[in-house]
């Protein structure tokens, strides 16, 4: 306890009863006496958690056995009947799937290529949902531009070519707004295709790809994201005055969307079963590397988090139920489908929480809701202090629980990470399970399963 210490500390004369009443203040604040009950199943559920690898070894079945999961591949529907399966065996009720129609978009055989002043490859991948190129590709010289603002400076030379977004990585929010909105900004300017810098810092000649998202006032024109050694490559050669061409061959198209679906899991509530709390990940990922981090790893830790609470017994007062929402990435089908489906019930909602930031070390929550429920969430995760995931941080939330939230005005949580490696490896090749730690994982079970079950299983339903 911080503050007995401090009181402790500075208890001089004369100060002592205004150190005690401070003191009783902050208890009062952080320690009301419906949470002390919970601090014993609190920490037998943090012990549970962390005391194994599982969901770190889950993860890595999860990955190696089915590899990435993009919205319409057969890996992504062979990975969601696996996980309805061992969810079965796990013993959670009421498992099922909730179908969804999702885009499927497949990337086919893609390369580039500087051609002038000399032959050079360039490290690529296709942006999602981006239209493939004729087969021979486009080939014309490019304009290197820094930011939206310097395109249009220069929006004549972008006639005929192939514009490059060179921006720096800021931070994701501020950045991908070039992959989403760059193909066309770049189209309406006259461009035949896009290269962007890679939405990441700089890693080891690694592009990342993610979702663009085409105007319908613009011309649909290719696009792709480059290492950021190769945007800077050639930045150097327009600074130099060198024209550059480049070429760009891609066989992406948008086949006909096919039926994929939402995995569902319940510990069913033992007085008010009819209200929910939502834990949840998605289980779609790009088609590079693993989609360990993003976000095979969030479903793991949503849906360990019921096993470790149906192994201690702990059946709360409400439902928890873990969805493992299907497409993210390239089309929210997922949350929209689960939104429309659940209409009726969204009343009955009482939180959603998304964890799709990477299984790295928890440091808390971020929470959006009224601020009577972000005291009640505050204090709540004042017991996940000894695991270091006691913050509660503004903006919670999250793609796939958006749709669902915003229509029945409910409270969100994110479970925040140390984030300091997700965006190297963010949508590239290096995705994979080696990446995460196994205690890591455990701590974000526990900090996830601590949170649900007390909202779940509290007196007061959390306000919305
Ligand atoms: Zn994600």
């Amino acid at each position: 306890m911080p503050h007995q210490t401090y009181a402790r500390a500075v208890c001089l004369p004369g100060f002592c009863l205004l150190v005690a009443i401070a003191s009783a203040f902050v208890s009062a604040q952080t320690s009301p006496p419906w949470l002390d009950s919970y601090r014993e199943p609190a920490s037998r559920i943090a012990a549970a958690a962390t005391s194994n690898s599982d969901a770190w070894q889950r993860l890595a079945e999860l990955t190696d056995t089915f590899g990435n999961r993009l919205s319409g591949s057969p890996q992504l529907q062979a990975a969601i009947e696996w996980a309805a399966a061992e969810m079965k065996k796990d013993g959670l009720e009421n498992v099922h799937t909730e179908p969804a129609m999702v885009p499927h978009w497949v990337r086919g055989d893609e390369h580039a290529e500087i051609v002038t002043p000399t032959l050079q490859s360039l490290v690529m991948l296709g942006l999602g949902n981006s239209v493939g190129t004729p087969p021979a590709g486009v080939q014309a010289a490019i304009l290197v531009v820094k930011n939206f603002d310097d395109l249009d400076r220069h929006s004549r030379e972008a006639v005929g070519r192939i514009v490059v977004f060179n921006v720096p990585f800021t931070n994701y929010g501020e950045t991908v707004v070039y992959r989403s909105d760059g193909p066309s900004r770049a189209a309406r300017a006259g461009a035949v295709a896009m290269l962007l810098r890679s939405v990441g810092p700089p890693g080891l000649r690694t592009p990342h790809t993610g979702v663009l998202r085409y105007a319908d006032d613009a011309p649909r024109i290719p696009a792709a994201a480059i290492t950021t050694e190769d945007a800077d490559q050639l930045q150097r050669m327009q600074d130099r005055g060198t024209s550059v061409v480049v070429r760009l061959v891609m066989g992406a198209q948008m086949l006909p969307d096919v039926e994929s679906a939402n995995v569902v899991g319940e510990l069913v509530g033992r007085e008010r079963p009819e209200e929910v709390v939502v834990v949840s990940g998605h289980s779609d990922s790009w088609d590079v590397g693993r989609g360990a981090m993003d976000d095979g790893g969030g479903c793991v830790v949503s849906w360990e988090a019921l096993r470790v609470l149906k192994r201690l017994n702990l059946r709360p007062r409400r439902t928890i139920r873990v969805v493992l929402f299907v497409n993210e990435e390239n089309g929210t089908r997922g949350g929209m489908a689960y939104r429309d489906r659940h209409t009726a019930e969204l009343a009955n909602h009482v939180l959603m929480l998304e964890s799709d930031s990477g299984p790295f070390r928890p440091v808390g929550f971020g929470f959006s809701g009224n601020d009577r429920a972000r005291e009640l969430v505050t204090q709540i995760a004042t017991l996940l202090s000894p695991i270091g995931a006691d913050r509660i941080g503004q903006g919670g939330g999250g793609t796939d629980i958006g749709p669902a939230v915003q229509a029945g005005k409910l409270p969100a949580m994110s479970l925040n990470v140390d984030g300091t490696r997700y965006f190297l490896f963010h949508h590239t090749q290096a995705d994979t399970v080696d990446k995460l730690d196994p205690a890591d994982m455990s701590r974000c079970v526990a900090a996830i399963a601590v949170m649900a079950y007390v909202v779940a299983d509290m007196p007061e339903r959390l306000p919305k």
